[in-house]
């Protein structure tokens, strides 16, 4: 996994992640080999809850496509048509080098009072609470919210200037925001002539952070159809099944669209337990019992 991908994840608790892989590599299961891709991404932002724990927001649908967002990094520039899938979103962070670890989801009051952002939800009067905590910060200019953020202002209002240059027409010439059904569904049917641009002109105006993190892991134990765990020589090990996140994925890190990761779950769990109950008294044999302590691995 690249460094700059962290441990953050949507799908499971911190300490959690990577426990089946662990369990299954303690009787000799053979892992998928590290590649870029060992996960499915999602940017997330993070946040405190009123009980102290950490929440996790991950910014599939609701915000990246509404006419009005761009993304930056630290350097005040965009990096990516910020309108693509989840998946495709992060490996852009990821093949930026660091500058877009965290990337900055910027829109106008416009913006954030109609399509929200991140956890907060749109029609939200009181952004007190988010912006005292820091999850959402806020500029009166653009100026100020390039201070908020750590971005260079100059570079922030250049890349907004020219964003807005071609945004009143609807086009986004650097990314191509809207470029196709995808984009298009999930920006706003009823912004014309472009669902996925609108200029940023409203002040104050808001960001939130987002970094890399999984919705559901690629890499893992490797297994054959039957859903039966591979040790090292190849050969299954008895008893000894996987599916979902623990399985190493069928689609090696491809991303073509949703359920890639809950359909093969299904599948290969369906498989996994036809098996097990086909085994001599419906019933397998235990590989060996392992028992875990401390700290998992990466969530990512
Ligand atoms: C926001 C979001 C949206 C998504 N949207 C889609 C989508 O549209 N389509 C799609 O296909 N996929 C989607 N996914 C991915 C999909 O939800 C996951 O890949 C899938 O849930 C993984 O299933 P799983 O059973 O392998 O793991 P999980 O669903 O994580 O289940 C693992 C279970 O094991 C339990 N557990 C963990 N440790 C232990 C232990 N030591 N002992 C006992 N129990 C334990 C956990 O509590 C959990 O209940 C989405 C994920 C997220 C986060």
């Amino acid at each position: 996994m690249p460094d700059a991908a962290g441990t953050l994840s949507a799908t499971v608790a911190p300490g959690t992640a990577a426990r089946g892989a662990r369990l299954a590599a303690a009787v000799g299961a053979r892992l998928s080999a590290p590649t870029e891709d060992g996960a499915f991404w999602v940017p997330a932002s993070t946040f405190t809850r009123r009980d102290g724990s950490r929440g996790v927001f991950p910014h599939t649908v609701t915000d990246r496509a509404k006419p009005g967002l761009i993304a930056v990094g630290g350097d005040g520039r965009r990096f990516v048509n910020e309108a693509v899938s989840y998946h495709a979103f992060v490996r852009a962070q990821l093949a930026s080098g660091g500058r877009a670890v965290p990337a900055w989801l910027i829109g106008d009051r416009g913006f954030l009072w109609r399509y929200g952002l991140g956890k907060v939800k749109p029609f939200t009067r009181r952004l007190g609470p988010d912006l005292a905590s820091g999850y959402l910060r806020q500029g009166a200019t653009l100026a100020a919210l390039a201070t908020a953020i750590g971005v260079p202002a100059t570079v922030l209002a250049d890349t907004v200037e020219t964003f807005n240059r071609d945004a009143r027409r609807g086009e986004d010439p650097a990314f191509g925001r809207g470029g196709d059904i995808y984009q298009r569904h999930l920006g706003d049917a009823d912004h014309r002539p472009n669902p996925c641009v609108a200029p940023i002109v409203q002040a104050p105006f808001y960001a939130v952070a987002v970094w890399p993190a999984d919705l559901g892991m690629s890499a893992g134990i490797e297994t054959d159809a039957e859903a039966r765990v591979l040790g090292a020589d190849g050969a299954p090990i008895p008893g000894l099944f996987a599916c979902g996140n623990d399985m190493a994925s069928v689609m090696e890190g491809a991303y073509p669209g949703p359920g890639i990761t809950l359909g093969p779950a299904l599948t290969f769990g369906w498989i996994a337990g036809r098996n097990a109950a086909a085994s001599p008294g419906g019933q397998t044999e235990p590989a060996a019992a392992v028992t875990l302590s401390g700290p998992s691995g990466s969530g990512s």
